[in-house]
This record gives structure tokens, C-alpha cells and sequence, in this order.
């Protein structure tokens, strides 16, 4: 096993050693980028650890035009936020602000390459981020995290006018961590997916009663950055975990032992690629709505068959469902259990006013969940970017690689070994 460790570490030793000179060419790399794709932002950071001495690799932060339009013109105002680390030798992680397409597919607005999670390095990324997509002055932003170290304290300082949400499956892990109880996460879970106040109510009694200290610790994390109840209505997105950014992790897996040019080349290569074939898939679509939120519509319509519906005029309804009464209001896309204003796609009780009426549900899906909307961000292109040897010289000063990584856990194991 050790030996296995140890050849597998020459291998990334020589693969970033044959490599190191891929830190310096990230000024030419900015360059082209910009060129290439005007609009497009490459920004490299450096540092000079000691006066006088080498300037070495800190940040690079990338935003490619066509991802910025994508999302400002295509994507709902969310933003998930995720760090991973990369591998190799040098101290390195790739940091990724991620939306959701109309399809609920993974959309990346922008990456940057930084020394580590920091405050300092989170804060430089979301300050980039606000500086380059400007969405505050036009919609408010809800980000997505695991309340990373720094990530909160930067985004009310970078973005003061946006909302925190974190994701539910970390809330509960915390949970479970400084309370037992077998039933303390299935609460929460249950709890946090109620659309309306008087469902999360009775479902988080349910944890009040079986342990109070458990109750306590999850009420008093703001209940609109993980009660879908509590979302900010204009988001359209009812998503209380992180699998966005789980999805784009394991898409840039296999190129996190790269360095850093070669990487973010090939994820760029990556999402030209996927941008044009999932422009390509939606001549096979019917209607005007995303595969996703037809399956979506499929489950409502199919839930809403068990339900009464009263008209009281063209537009506005009352729904009972088992014993509750909720008002529908076809012109405002309302519904009393409040599914609808979250999530942007009617709820059971409207889809069984849209089927009464012999409507079509298509028209009654926010625009943000389209296939306008999926066109707009999929219609901007990323340029090709040509081979290394055709990039114009950049005269710069000479960056060397980031810091090593600090070894730890498995040289101990080694020293062991040693002193036997
Ligand atoms: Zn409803």
C-alpha cells in the first residue's frame, strides 16, 4: 500500500515539476482569453513573500463572457458557492461559483484558483465575482454554501443586498454531531421542505418534544437560509442542499491533478463542449418547458387528482386538500401552501385548477424555468482558444509556482517506519 502511495506521488511529482512553468504562463493565458472573448475577465494574482525575492502564484480568477451573459440574461439569481481541493504537490484549490440553468443543469458563472480556503482568499474571489457580474444593482442574489470558514462574513460585506442559504444536509450533519437523537435529522429534513409556516411548524414540534437542545440550536440559525417557507420568493429555486456543486465537483474530477493552466483550459473545453450540445438538445424538446420541469409538472398533476376544486371566478380558486382550504390565484401564480411562489412551477392545488380549466400548464411556469430562458443561457458562445505557441508574448515579470503543501498524516506514518 505504502509503496503503491509512494509511486503514485512520483508520477503527480514529475507531472507538476514537468509543469511548473504553467504558473507563468498565466499572464499570456489572461491575455488571449480577453482576446479571444471580449468581456471575458483573467485576472492573476501574485505575491512576494520577501522583499526582493521571487513573485510566486496566489489567485487566478476566471469569467468567461459567454458564462457571464448565460447567467445574467438565462439563470435565476442563485449562486452556489463550493472550494475543492486540487491535487498535487503544491497548495492549491479550485473555487466555484455555480447556477442552476432553466433545466436545473449545472451552469458555471466563475472559477478561481486560490492558495486555500480563507477569509482573505473567498473574499478576493466574491469581490472579483461583484466587480464583474454587477447582478446586485438589477436582482437580489441568494447564495448557496456550507457556511465555509470566511465564505459568510465576505458575502455581507461584498454583497450587502444578498441571502445566505445553507445547505440542510450540513445543518443536520452539525446536528447530529452535538445531539443524538435517531429522529433529530428526519425532523429537520421533513421540516425544512414544508412551503408554508404552519406545515414547518408542526413538523419541528415534532423535534421541540423528543429533545429541546436540538430545537433550539436549529431555530436559532436564521430560518430563510434553510426553511423553504422562509426563501426569497424571486429566486425560483425551492433547493435546500448542495448537489449543484456536488454535480460540478465530479465533473472537474479527473482534471484536479492538472496544473493550473492546463485545468481551467480543460474545463473551459469542457463547458464549450456542453454548451453547444445542450443548445443542440433542445430541438428535441416539446413545449416550452425543460425536460426537468415537465417531469416536475408529471408529479404535481399526478398529486393534485386527490384534491377539490371550488372556482369562484376565472382566475381564483379555493383547493381543499383533505381538510385545508387553499386560495388559488391563477393571475398572480399563488397558491396559499406557498410551492408555487418558491419553486416557480404550480404546486398540486394549481395544477388541478390548470387541469379543471383544461389549461396548459406550460404557461403557468416562471420564465426563469423556460426554454427561453434555457436558450438565453446557452446561446452565448465560448470563442476556441488557440494552441500555446500562437499566443502573442506577454512581457512580464517571472511567477513560480504557489507554496508546497505543509505534508501531513501519512510522513508521520513514514517516520514511524523509519525509527523501527
Ligand atoms: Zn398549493
Amino acid at each position: 500500500m505504502w509503496t503503491l502511495y509512494r509511486a503514485k506521488h512520483r508520477v503527480l511529482d514529475k507531472a507538476e515539476n514537468q509543469n511548473c512553468n504553467s504558473y507563468n504562463k498565466l499572464h499570456s493565458y489572461g491575455h488571449i482569453v480577453k482576446e479571444r472573448n471580449p468581456g471575458s475577465m483573467a485576472y492573476l494574482q501574485t505575491i512576494t513573500p520577501v522583499p526582493g525575492g521571487p513573485t510566486l502564484f496566489q489567485r487566478f480568477f476566471l469569467n468567461f463572457t459567454a458564462q457571464k451573459d448565460g447567467f445574467l440574461y438565462g439563470c435565476r439569481p442563485f449562486i452556489r458557492l463550493d472550494a475543492c481541493h486540487l491535487k498535487g504537490k503544491f497548495s492549491r484549490v479550485l473555487m466555484s461559483a455555480v447556477g442552476l440553468d432553466a433545466n436545473n443543469g449545472v451552469f458555471p458563472i466563475a472559477l478561481c484558483v486560490a492558495e486555500g480556503e480563507s477569509k482573505q482568499s473567498w473574499g478576493w474571489f466574491l469581490e472579483q465575482l461583484y466587480l464583474h457580474i454587477g447582478l446586485e444593482e438589477t436582482r437580489r442574489v441568494t447564495f448557496m454554501s456550507d457556511r465555509q470558514k470566511g465564505v459568510l462574513d465576505t458575502v455581507v460585506r461584498q454583497w450587502p443586498r444578498a441571502t445566505n442559504r445553507f445547505c440542510v444536509r450540513h445543518i443536520i450533519a452539525n446536528l447530529q454531531a452535538k445531539y443524538r437523537g435517531p429522529l433529530n435529522g428526519v425532523y429537520v429534513w421533513d421540516a425544512t421542505n414544508k412551503s408554508n409556516k404552519r406545515e414547518f411548524l408542526e413538523e419541528i414540534e415534532k423535534l421541540k418534544l423528543v429533545n429541546i437542545d436540538a430545537y433550539n440550536y436549529v431555530m436559532g440559525i436564521p430560518l430563510k437560509s434553510w426553511c423553504i417557507h422562509e426563501f426569497d420568493t424571486h429566486v425560483k429555486s425551492e433547493h435546500t442542499t448542495n448537489n449543484i456543486s456536488e454535480n460540478f465537483n465530479s465533473w472537474v474530477d479527473e482534471l484536479r491533478s492538472l496544473p493550473a493552466l492546463h485545468m481551467l483550459e480543460s474545463i473551459r473545453r469542457k463547458l464549450m463542449k456542453r454548451a453547444n450540445k445542450r443548445l443542440e438538445s433542445t430541438k428535441k424538446w416539446d413545449g416550452n418547458v425543460p425536460p426537468a420541469v415537465c417531469k416536475k409538472l408529471a408529479k404535481m398533476q399526478d398529486k393534485g387528482r386527490f384534491v377539490t376544486v371550488l372556482c369562484a371566478s376565472e382566475t381564483k380558486f379555493e383547493v381543499k386538500d383533505e381538510l385545508i382550504y387553499y386560495n388559488v390565484d391563477l393571475e398572480n401564480y399563488t397558491c396559499d401552501c406557498g410551492f408555487w411562489q418558491v419553486s416557480g412551477i404550480p404546486c398540486k392545488h394549481a395544477m388541478a385548477v390548470i387541469n379543471t380549466k383544461r389549461l396548459n400548464s406550460h404557461d403557468f411556469v416562471h420564465k426563469y424555468l423556460t426554454k427561453e430562458y434555457y436558450l438565453k443561457t446557452y446561446s452565448h458562445v465560448i470563442n476556441p482558444i488557440p494552441n500555446e505557441f500562437l499566443w502573442p508574448e506577454i512581457e512580464h515579470i517571472e511567477v513560480l509556482p504557489p507554496m508546497k503543501k505543509k505534508m501531513s498524516g501519512r510522513p508521520k506514518k513514514k517516520q514511524k517506519n523509519e525509527q523501527r
